[in-house]
């Protein structure tokens, strides 16, 4: 057969989750908790099946799900979208990203992304027949380095996809970054596709910036999240996309013969758990203290930690320990220390020379320590 996707093999995700159970190790790759959701949560789900919701919803989503999200971004962020015709609830983030690329891009469209950056972004622009330009992020901060941005910008430039709080990096926008990328869209016909997943693990008392903090900026974005993420349930894939009706149109009509809708009783069961008076204020410094403990452990040690400012997510430098490329330093990592990470040229077009590889501590306090003997041995 001839591949639409000639630069794609299995992620690296998928992967190291094998690599780490073959080998016994402890799996700080791919990113998911291995502590379980709210027992609230999961009994709602629970009573919704057993209460009978367990035929389709409407193809946008529950009316109450799309409600309470409405709910939570305006109270978050002051911005109001209608939950009518402005918010579909979505397969998770991946199934979102793919919908709105396939919606809202041509083919020989061009659409900057952030290097480094998620490995579901580039295999969606390619099967929408869209050229991927890689900007990349600033070496020293990895923040965005607009005017990398700017210079990257064309006439055949139909969107930009940014990821805060960011992975890998764990970077976090700040608000003159996203009133730069407003002013640089200014006047131009540039769609952003949000990807906001980890909204709500941003630390030291920061905020999270949303494209929809900014109505201009609001006007031309999608805003993507992820309830396995927030609720700690990556496995039940549920999330939500945000934008002006106009373009969530465009989406739906995709969205309806991609998935359709969206399993109802995670919906039912999300919707009257959003109910709850803000389910997702305290994940901030739940996962800071998770932060806190893995740098902790990993400071004296000659991994150098790289700075985390959100998301579960933690990258070092391993340059003090060895010379390996970073794959072939994580397959090592994981069979003969017992510690399985990913490499950060995952999210790189092409492998780089930097010694950088990315930890999850999305973790108990137990799998963290356990991990944390192994990595000291170094
Ligand atoms: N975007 C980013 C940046 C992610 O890290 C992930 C998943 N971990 C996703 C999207 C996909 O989210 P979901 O599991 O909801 O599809
Ligand atoms: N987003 C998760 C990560 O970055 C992985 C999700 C997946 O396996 N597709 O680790």
């Amino acid at each position: 057969v001839t591949t639409r996707l000639p630069k794609v093999g299995t992620t690296i995700f998928t992967v190291m989750s094998a690599l780490a159970q073959q080998h016994g190790a402890v799996n700080l790759g791919q990113g998911f908790p291995d502590f379980q959701g709210d027992p609230a949560l999961v009994d709602a789900v629970a009573a919704a099946m057993r209460a009978g919701h367990n035929q389709y919803p409407p193809m946008p989503g529950l009316m109450s799900l799309r409600e309470a999200v409405a709910g939570k971004i305006e109270s978050l962020h002051g911005a109001s979208y209608d939950p009518d015709r402005e918010i579909t609830i979505t397969a998770g983030a991946t199934q979102a990203i793919l919908t709105a690329v396939l919606a809202l891009v041509h083919p020989g469209d061009e659409v900057i992304v952030l290097e480094p950056c998620y490995d579901s972004y580039e295999p969606a622009l390619t099967l929408a027949g869209a050229t991927t330009v890689r900007v990349p992020l600033d070496p020293k901060t990895l923040h965005v380095d607009m005017a990398r941005v700017a210079a990257a910008l064309t006439p055949r430039t139909r969107a930009i996809m940014i990821n805060t709080p960011h992975n890998p990096s764990g970077t976090v926008w700040n608000a003159s970054e996203r009133s730069q990328l407003r002013d640089l869209l200014r006047g131009t016909n540039v769609l952003v596709i949000s990807d906001e997943v980890y909204e709500h693990m941003v630390f030291d008392g920061q905020p999270h910036i949303s494209v929809c903090g900014d109505p201009e900026l609001a006007a031309r974005s999608l805003l993507i999240s992820s309830f396995g993420k927030t609720f700690h349930v990556t496995g039940w894939k549920v999330g939500y996309v945000a934008a002006p009706a106009e373009l969530m149109a465009e989406f739906r009509k995709v969205h309806q013969f991609n998935v359709f809708t969206v399993n109802t009783p995670m919906q039912q069961g999300l919707a009257q758990y959003l109910a709850n008076p803000a389910p997702y204020l305290d994940l901030p410094d739940f996962y800071q203290a998770k932060r806190d403990l893995f740098r902790a452990g990993l400071a004296p040690t000659k991994f150098r930690l790289l700075p985390c400012e959100g998301t579960y997510f933690q990258c070092v430098d391993y340059s003090r320990i060895s010379e390996m490329e970073d794959d072939a330093f994580c397959r090592w990592l994981t069979e003969e220390i017992g510690v399985a990470a990913i490499p950060l040229s995952a999210f790189h077009e092409r492998p780089t020379d930097q010694r950088i590889i990315r930890f999850c501590f999305a973790k108990q306090e137990a799998t963290l320590q356990a991990a944390l003997t192994r990595l000291q041995g170094l």
